[in-house]
């Protein structure tokens, strides 16, 4: 039986990447913009200042005293070394990749380390499935939102949980390639950048906030909306949603719902 192709999550194709483990999403700002910014200025000081390993002490120096050091949690290393690995700004990447540097690897000055960076698979390699995965390769084509999807394993997973049930079947990666399903998919997607129930704490990352000293999951208070735990709690928990009213909840139930629903309907119907 010929074995399955392994699905490479970091780097999967020509029109986005990966790169949430190097600390791309920890900066205090981690907006779209900045991040585009910081990615872009520091790798062309990389393409004209690094001729090999001696300049990299510099150049970490550089991008130190230039770029705001300021972290969402301080525990979690932010790598100077992350940039962009296309002139396209479609992916982002090691800039100590050998694939970077005519073969030569210079990820053995890095803080983790030429092994840990090389052989990392973060927990999403285990737990989506190969469906999974290729659905989300091939709605996103966007490095910034691709990055921030991949990593959530609640929210993919949830999604297309609901989207089984409702079509009892896996749905097939194939038909998210383009056209209306995929515009569907994306949309929800999406919503991790335009959530409006997007809690403003500075300490949220997904469901998670940080108290200090340790991560801590930012549970719903249903009690005090005087509802039941949401069917949608996961995907609320990921969005890292907070409610002040009743309304509020019922009106996030109902954009998730409605997009569950038109997914639905137009997978069944073909369109
Ligand atoms: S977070 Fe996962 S998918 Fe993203 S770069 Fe790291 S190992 Fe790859
Ligand atoms: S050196 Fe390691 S942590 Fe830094 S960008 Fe490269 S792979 Fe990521």
């Amino acid at each position: 039986m010929k074995e399955k192709e392994f699905i490479h999550l970091c780097q999967p194709d020509s029109c986005k990447s990966c790169g949430a483990c190097c600390g791309l999403y920890n900066y205090a700002d981690s907006r779209r913009e900045s991040l585009l910014l910081r990615l872009r200025r520091r790798t062309e000081l990389f393409r004209n200042t690094v001729k090999g390993k001696g300049d990299l002490a510099a150049f970490s120096d550089m991008i130190r005293k230039a770029e705001s050091q300021d972290k969402l949690y301080e525990v979690i290393y932010c790598c100077e070394y992350l940039g962009f690995l296309d002139n396209e700004e479609k992916r982002v990447g090691c800039l100590l990749h050998p694939l970077q540097n005519d073969g030569v690897d210079l990820r053995d000055v890095s803080f983790y380390g030429r092994e840990l960076c090389d052989g990392h698979f973060c927990p999403s390699y285990h737990h989506l499935s190969r469906e999974e995965k290729q659905s989300l390769i091939n709605i996103i084509d966007d490095w910034y939102l691709y990055g921030l999807c991949v990593t959530d394993i609640d929210i993919v997973k949830e999604y297309f949980r609901f989207i089984s049930e409702g079509i009892c079947e896996v749905p097939d990666p194939e038909r998210l390639c383009e056209g209306k399903l995929r515009e569907i998919a994306l949309a929800f997607f999406s919503l991790k950048v335009s959530w409006p129930f997007r809690s403003p704490e500075s300490n949220r990352f997904g469901k998670y906030y940080f108290d200090g000293s340790q991560y801590m999951i930012s549970h719903i208070d249903y009690d005090s909306l005087g509802a039941e735990r949401s069917r949608y709690d996961k995907i609320f928990l990921s969005l890292s949603s907070r409610f002040t009213s009743l309304e509020e909840l019922k009106e996030a139930e109902d954009t998730i719902q409605r997009n569950i629903d038109e997914f639905i309907s137009c997978y069944c119907e073909k369109c």
